[in-house]
């Protein structure tokens, strides 16, 4: 809180400004002080999120899932990074009729996470290709992008909390490197896994495994 609610009183203060002041509407300078705001309340969201995770202070909430629902919410939260970078995100050939069982809420953020990173670890316009199939066990979830891709020796670390890659203008991207941290503890919560593949200058892909049957 003592981080959130001030966080939250200057986005409130920006838009009470640009409404009392009309000539702010547009104004460049406020359009970076909300923008910026937004971030640091996503990344304080997801500190306290990975915080309840670990200290046990969470109560999934499951329920049959639509896998494609949930995959179309998860792309829509981010239309305007995708707007931003131009990004093509496919979200094809995903079949109506998979379900899984798991938290709504904590799954889409899962799926934001990976979807945010797609975004964000790429030099061109992303490409990112969303899929999902069964096997005999469960679900697969692959988020494929055409990314900087992640070196080999590295692709176990980027779990651990706080790990982020520091090469070439990487470090323009931001965040704290909490993301796939809470990706994985959520998704083994759900008895699943995850796994990344990923060729440098490439690109990678995040496949999410989750039992059908939990
Ligand atoms: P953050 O994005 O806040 O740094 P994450 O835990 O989500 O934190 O990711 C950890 C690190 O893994 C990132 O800093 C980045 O170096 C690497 N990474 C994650 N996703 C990708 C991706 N799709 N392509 C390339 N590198 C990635």
């Amino acid at each position: 809180h003592e981080f959130r609610t001030p966080l939250s009183n200057i986005g409130l203060a920006v838009s009470m400004l640009s409404k009392k002041h009309t000539e702010l509407k547009d104004n460049q300078l406020v359009e970076v002080i909300r923008r910026e705001n937004k971030k640091l309340l996503q990344e304080v969201e997801r500190v306290l999120h990975l915080a309840k995770v670990e200290n046990g202070d969470y109560a999934l909430e499951k329920e049959q899932l639509s896998v494609e629902h949930l995959l179309q919410t998860a792309v829509d939260s981010l239309v305007m990074p995708i707007a931003e970078r131009q990004a093509n995100v496919s979200l094809e050939d995903i079949p109506h009729d998979l379900y899984i069982w798991g938290d709504k809420q904590h799954l889409t953020s899962v799926f934001c996470n990976l979807l945010d990173n797609a975004l964000k670890y790429t030099k061109e316009r992303p490409l990112i290709h969303i899929s999902a199939k069964t096997d005999e066990q469960g679900v697969i979830v692959a988020i494929q992008d055409n990314g900087i891709g992640i070196p080999s020796h590295q692709r176990e670390i980027i779990f651990e909390k706080f790990q982020r890659i520091h090469q070439g203008d990487q470090h323009s991207a931001k965040g704290f490197g909490l993301g796939l941290a809470y990706v994985k503890r959520m998704i083994e919560l759900h008895k699943g896994f995850v796994r990344v593949s990923s060729e440098e200058n490439r690109g990678s892909k995040f496949e999410v495994y989750l039992p059908t049957v939990l």
